[in-house]
């Protein structure tokens, strides 16, 4: 792949780790490469750099006061470990469990799963925005309720639910922990962290390494791992720490929080571009993310043509967008992210979603233009 000549536009899925990044896990993985747990100078040496890594996530963040971070293999451990062994370990002070239907399957599934162990699951619905209303979240709570995971920012079309506002509600049921998948939010958008339970998130959304991740949780919540094994993590993780990953994922993150601002305003000018685009084009495509939502991610559907066709047709001309996430283009493309905010079947049925990042330029959308317009021109009606 001569990855000069491509243009690269879905971010979300997953985006090129920083070059200095990179180095530092070279750098770690070949000089570091102690086991953090031996007691001998090696192991000092690892665990050194893992304290440090660990130190920087919450800093970062600017949670370091009241939170710290669990080091996992990337967001959908992180979803997976806080719910699973929340939801069964304070299962006597009730059995109500809410999220979204917009979540991404790493919450939704574990959800189902809980479900099938005896859990009353609610999925509250999408607006119109593809955000969860505050005031659905307050009708749903209850005594029972222990447990509620809204996600910050959809992975399709990054619309934005209001988390200061379900955390204020959540917070008067003081049984009730509030978690948020943030994968599609951490160092890209303003998120209340602190209000926050605990959040997940992934490295290789941020510039560190695939395989990279983490669980940020308030201090005094005691969640135990749900697989056997060492007492590494903190006891919530057994397994030999990927040290080189996690401080890969440590220095991405800094990076990220530092620039954010900065990297908001050139992907908004980019999104905004591809908007007016769409607009002008408006018998052709119809958009799906909000105008409010973050401006890394935007979901259109096409009207005449199939997605699946104009992705591919794409990226022949080297240009790489998504039909629907990665994560459930192999099984189906509908999205149910769509059609749970009420644009109907045939809108979920041809979405594409496009996703940026601070390397992206004017440049590639002039060229994505130009190549949707041949396109466009070529592709037979097929709908
Ligand atoms: N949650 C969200 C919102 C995501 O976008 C993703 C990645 N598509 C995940 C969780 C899972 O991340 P990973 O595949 O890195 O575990």
């Amino acid at each position: 792949m001569k990855e000069n000549n491509i243009v690269y536009l879905d971010n979300a899925a997953t985006t090129r780790p920083y070059e200095e990044v990179v180095a530092a896990y070279l750098d770690v993985a070949a000089h570091h490469f102690g086991n953090p747990s031996s007691l001998h100078l090696v192991g000092y040496d690892a665990s050194r750099l893992l304290r440090e890594a660990r130190d920087r996530v919450p800093s970062s963040l600017r949670v370091n006061k009241t939170h710290e971070a669990v080091f996992t293999s990337g967001a959908t451990e992180s979803n997976n470990l806080f719910l699973f062994s929340v939801a069964r370990r304070y299962q006597n002070r009730g059995k109500k469990i809410i999220t979204s239907m917009g979540e991404h399957p790493s919450v939704l599934n574990v959800f189902k799963a809980l479900e099938k162990e005896g859990f009353e699951a609610v999925y509250l619905p999408l607006t119109l925005d593809g955000a969860v209303d505050p005031e659905d979240l307050r009708k749903a709570m209850g005594k029972d309720t222990i447990l509620v995971s809204i996600m910050g920012v959809n992975n399709e079309t990054g619309a934005m639910s209001d988390l200061r506002a379900m955390s204020a509600i959540v917070k008067g049921y003081p049984k009730c922990f509030f978690h948020s998948d943030l994968t599609q939010a951490v160092g890209k958008v303003d998120v209340p962290y602190s209000l926050l339970d605990a959040f997940s998130f992934s490295g290789h959304k941020i510039g560190a390494l695939k395989g990279s991740g983490a669980l940020v949780y308030r201090k005094n919540i005691a969640f135990p791992s749900y697989e056997e094994g060492g007492e590494q993590e903190g006891g919530h993780r057994p397994g030999t720490v990927d040290v080189a990953g996690s401080y890969a994922l440590s220095l991405a993150l800094e990076r990220s929080v530092k620039e954010a601002k900065e990297n908001e305003q050139k992907v908004a000018l980019l999104r905004d571009k591809v908007i007016s685009y769409l607009e002008s084009r408006s018998d052709e495509f119809a958009i799906n993310s909000p105008a409010s939502g973050s401006p890394y991610l935007l979901s259109f559907s096409l009207l005449k043509k199939k997605a699946a066709v104009y992705v591919e047709g794409l990226s022949e001309e080297g240009i790489a967008v998504s039909s629907v996430s990665a994560c459930s283009s192999k099984r189906e493309n509908t999205s149910y992210v769509i059609e749970a905010m009420g644009l109907g079947k045939e809108r979920a049925a041809h979405v594409v979603r496009m996703s940026f990042a601070p390397f992206n330029t004017e440049g590639d959308i002039d060229r994505f233009i130009a190549v949707s317009d041949e396109l466009l021109g070529r592709l037979v009606n097929q709908r």
